[in-house]
């Protein structure tokens, strides 16, 4: 697992170009070429290949606010990208409090994010900060992906208040400045950073809610700009699942519309995606072909070569009580396939390590009708 931070800084050096736009970060190397795009064949995003992203809350909050006005001003502020209705794109949803988790765990092989939002301050803001520059630093948000994939897996996303006092601007009367502290508009700092938690890197338009820098009392953050709302919808547009719920057909999704990478499957109700990764290190979407209602398969190098092959069966009628996703490979090249019910809004993906003759996919998550 790899991770990738970015930080809100309060102060900076000035931008070396004049390009203006929003940016991806994008594997292996994690910038993107700008202005917006990874390189194709070589480079993908980074996203979230999951309907729904968890967003869980230390329950000590903010030792500067209410926890009544923390907690709403963290709602609000992803709520403001969940708003996107342009697109379809992952939703944040609020997972709760929790206590006495650390933002970032430790795991064999390296560290994985809470999926959490803390205030630290102390040491607990410097834990696993080696090695990023903290001059200025208001927050600071840590994506954990799968390198060969580019999927978000998990994040963390950490605000510096032992140097930044946080607060609802207008600041209503009586309120005490802390001076050692610059005082911070909290839904500014969390709405950039959700965007981020969302696969976004800082944008070159200065009037963008992505842009990097935020002055002590800004708020023009807290709302999206032209340009955050097309990163967004740029980045999920490509391949993410039609899953979001829209006004229009009453919450329940939309089918799956097919095209040269994508089977839509069981009537139309599911889509059947996968990403793949060669053994020189280039990264790849499989053409789609559908062979039945039920079943189809993928080609990655050329259309004559079969390397994945899926299928949806119902188990409704019979004991499972569930939909069920198989799939198998004549293939060792890294996979990922991604299985998307717009019925429910369920994303499951499933990877095969590059190397690894593909492991047989039998999997039942996805409900009746
Ligand atoms: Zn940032």
């Amino acid at each position: 697992m790899n991770r990738t931070t970015r930080a809100s800084v309060l102060m900076a050096a000035m931008l070396a170009w004049t390009q203006t736009g929003y940016q991806y970060y994008c594997t292996p190397s994690l910038d993107a070429i700008t202005p917006s795009t990874c390189i194709p064949d070589k480079q993908l995003p980074l996203r979230w290949y999951r309907g729904e992203v968890p967003v869980r809350m230390d329950a000590a909050l903010s030792a500067d606010m209410t926890a009544a006005d923390a907690l709403t001003t963290i709602r609000q502020s992803f709520q403001t990208w969940n708003d996107v209705s342009t697109c379809s794109h992952p939703l944040m949803v609020d997972s709760g409090l929790v206590s006495g988790k650390k933002p970032i765990v430790a795991v064999s092989g390296g560290s994985v994010g809470n999926n959490l939002v803390a205030f630290q301050s102390g040491d607990a803001w410097r834990a696993d900060k080696a090695g990023v520059d903290q001059t200025g630093v208001i927050a600071l948000t840590t994506l954990f992906f799968d390198p060969n994939t580019a999927e978000i897996r998990s994040y963390a996303l950490e605000a510096n208040e032992g140097n930044y006092q946080f607060a609802n601007y207008p600041l209503p009367a009586g309120f005490q400045t802390d001076p050692r502290r610059s005082t911070i508009d909290l839904a500014n700092t969390l709405t950039h950073e959700f965007g981020h938690v969302m696969g976004l890197d800082h944008s070159l338009d200065n009037q963008s809610t992505m842009f990097y820098r935020a002055p002590a009392g800004e708020t023009s953050k807290r709302t999206l700009e032209a340009d955050d709302i097309n990163g967004l919808c740029s980045l999920y547009s490509q391949m993410y699942a039609e899953v979001n719920p829209d006004a229009e057909t009453g919450g329940g999704g939309r089918n799956c519309s097919s095209d040269a990478t994508t089977l839509c499957l069981f009537g139309g109700r599911f889509q059947v995606q996968a990403i793949y990764q060669d053994y020189a290190g280039k990264l790849g979407i499989g053409q789609a072909v559908p062979l039945t209602s039920d079943t189809g398969y993928f080609w990655f190098f050329n259309r004559s070569s079969l390397e994945v092959i899926a299928k949806m069966v119902s188990f409704c009628t019979g004991g499972a009580k569930n939909v069920g996703v198989y799939a198998s490979g004549l293939t060792d090249v890294g996979v990922t396939l991604v299985v998307t019910d717009t019925l429910t809004g369920l994303v499951k993906t499933y990877s095969n390590a590059l190397g690894n003759p593909f492991d047989l996919v039998r999997d039942g998550p996805f409900v009746c009708q």
